[in-house]
């Protein structure tokens, strides 16, 4: 597999195209392989800042990236992704260290960051980066959305 894409990495500096840094939209979204962000919001290379990790949470190290995307590189708008049937929904973080202290012997040092309903997840998050994180949004417009993994449709979650 590997080997396949990196032929196609060759194939794709022949009709490669420069484009500018920088971007007005900031994306975070679950690292989920059903989940095809570029396609699902029609987003072509340079248009977006896309953000993603397990669950599309925002880890200290996304709020890191929010606040550089936003205060150097031009983002006034976030769209935060979260999505059905996420792993992450299923996911018990204590559970989950004590698995990954099992079996490597160690425990992370970082929280897993599992979470049960999607939508209230989001809501958090939403609140979070109005409210405790004066470095994002500092008025960029948040907005969150659920992709829907059985039929490919995007619904926003109200703050
Ligand atoms: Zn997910």
């Amino acid at each position: 597999m590997a080997q396949d894409v990196l032929a196609n990495a060759e194939d794709h500096a022949a009709d490669f195209r420069p484009v500018a840094a920088g971007a007005r939209l900031a994306v975070v979204a679950c690292m989920d392989n059903r989940l095809d962000v570029t396609r699902l919001l029609g987003l072509a290379n340079g248009d977006a800042f896309v953000i993603r990790n397990a669950g599309g949470i925002l880890t200290e190290d996304v709020r890191r990236s929010l606040a550089i995307a936003q205060h150097a590189l031009g983002v006034s708008e976030i769209i935060l992704i979260h999505h059905t049937d996420c792993g992450m929904s299923h996911l018990d973080d204590r559970v989950f260290a004590d698995r990954l202290a099992a079996e490597t012997g160690q425990r992370p040092a970082w929280r897993p960051g599992g979470f049960t309903d999607p939508a209230q997840d989001l809501r958090e998050e939403l609140t979070a980066l109005a409210a405790d994180h004066p470095h994002i949004p500092a008025g960029a417009e948040a907005r969150g959305f659920i992709y829907d993994v059985g039929d490919g449709t995007l619904a926003e979650v109200a703050r």
